[in-house]
């Protein structure tokens, strides 16, 4: 049974209808044609860069941003613990190493470890590839500070922006311009959709240009299918660059709709002892996903308790991501190495997403609050009995 206030779906409906049916009718049916080239352009000025290219996936567009930044077979790439399989996975496509580093109180990666991590992986005498820092939730992370990190160890930076599309930093500069190269994703769950794609985006040419040859199957410009390297067929279809198209022209609504339930579940923090916003205060965040931390110690009950009850009301929530360290297939810390302050282990422990549809309406999200009201008023006496300080902490 669908839930009656799902997590997170997109909003699609005749805009994005009309555009489709023009495209099938256009003929242009390929991974080639003008709502490609339009999509390329608008993917571009969205993150304030000079180049993009449409890819079939955001993860296709990660493995191909890591590959024109250099990385090599055997390097290893420092990228967050606490993040989508996705950013580690396209490392592993690269056959390179991925590095769990932990995060800070925001959930992004920690700098001062991504400084500790570069110099410990220096000294064990193998190559960097790159920094992969991902903006997680929508917030985009302080790229500033990993740039000249990643900078003074001479190893570029990408950026993982999958999730970040239309947001800003603290200064007002676009997701997706930090970093030698960066990705969006247009996954049907991510702030908008082309169903499936991706985007490569780079302010140099030369490397826009080798990622579209990966993507063409290295295709090399002659009649006579002529290949002196092994690439991808990566190419976005024409068609789904028409839906992206549409659903990019909703952007500011959707980012809209979603900042305003972030400002209602913000106001619902700041009432409730033992509830907080995951990331802290919001910068230019898109508001993608808005995730809460329940302190089991001040709110009486944890997480997971209030997941399974809301789900009872035919509300949808969900944990954070379960961070890659903790994942079976990177077990092994002798091959995947990490370096862990216990940050995301908490925060994956405590956090739960909430409903963060733009369809769903603010009585919607209201109901939502009211639900984890009428929970944590009930469970807190439990808490304050068992200690008896913790309700007035935050008072
Ligand atoms: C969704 C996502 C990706 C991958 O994008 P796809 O289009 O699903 O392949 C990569 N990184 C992060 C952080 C994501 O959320």
């Amino acid at each position: 049974m669908s839930p009656r206030i799902p997590l997170s779906v997109p909003t699609v409906g005749a805009r994005e209808r009309d555009a489709l049916i023009a495209a099938v009718e256009s003929g242009w049916i390929a991974p080639a044609g003008p709502q490609l080239d339009a999509f390329e352009a608008r993917a571009a000025q969205l993150a304030g860069r000079d180049r993009a290219v449409a890819v079939s996936s955001g993860t296709a567009a990660l493995h191909l941003a890591l590959l024109v930044a250099g990385v090599r077979p055997g390097d290893v790439v420092v990228c967050p613990t606490l993040t989508f399989i996705a950013s580690a996975s396209s490392i592993v496509l690269a056959q390179a190493t991925p590095m769990f580093v932990d995060s800070d109180e925001t959930g992004s990666i920690d700098p001062a470890l991504v400084d500790r991590a570069l110099g410990e992986i220096g000294d064990s005498g193998r190559r960097v590839g790159a920094v992969l820092a991902v903006d997680l939730y929508g917030k985009v992370a302080d790229h500033d500070r990993l740039q000249s990190i990643a900078d003074a160890h001479g190893v570029p930076l990408v950026v993982d922006a999958a999730e970040s599309l239309g947001a800003t930093d603290a200064q007002g500069r676009r997701a997706g311009s930090a970093g030698l190269v960066s990705a969006f994703s247009f996954n049907g769950n991510k702030i908008a959709t082309a169903s499936s794609g991706g985007a490569v985006l780079t302010d140099d040419p030369a490397l826009a240009d080798r990622a579209r040859h990966l993507a063409t199957q290295a295709r090399e410009p002659v009649l006579h299918y002529e290949h002196r390297e092994i690439g991808f067929n990566y190419r976005l279809s024409n068609i789904l660059a028409a839906l992206g198209l549409a659903q990019l022209e909703q952007l500011d609504d959707f980012i809209a709709a979603r900042r305003s339930h972030r400002a209602q579940y913000r106001a619902l923090a700041e009432e409730l002892p033992g509830l907080e916003i995951l990331g802290g205060a919001d910068r230019g965040d898109n508001c993608w996903m808005s995730s809460v931390l329940i302190d089991p110690e001040v709110a009486g009950t944890d997480a997971k308790a209030v997941q399974a009850l809301l789900a009872e009301d035919g509300i949808e929530s969900r944990p954070v991501f379960a961070p890659m360290h903790g994942q079976p297939v990177f077990a092994d810390a002798e091959r995947y190495p990490r370096l862990l302050n216990g940050v995301a282990d908490r925060l994956y422990r405590t956090g739960l997403s909430l409903p963060s549809s733009p369809a769903s309406s603010p009585e919607d999200i209201s109901e939502v609050c009211e639900r984890i009201r009428v929970i944590l008023r009930t469970a807190a006496p439990r808490a304050s009995a068992a200690r008896p300080v913790a309700s007035g902490d935050r008072l």
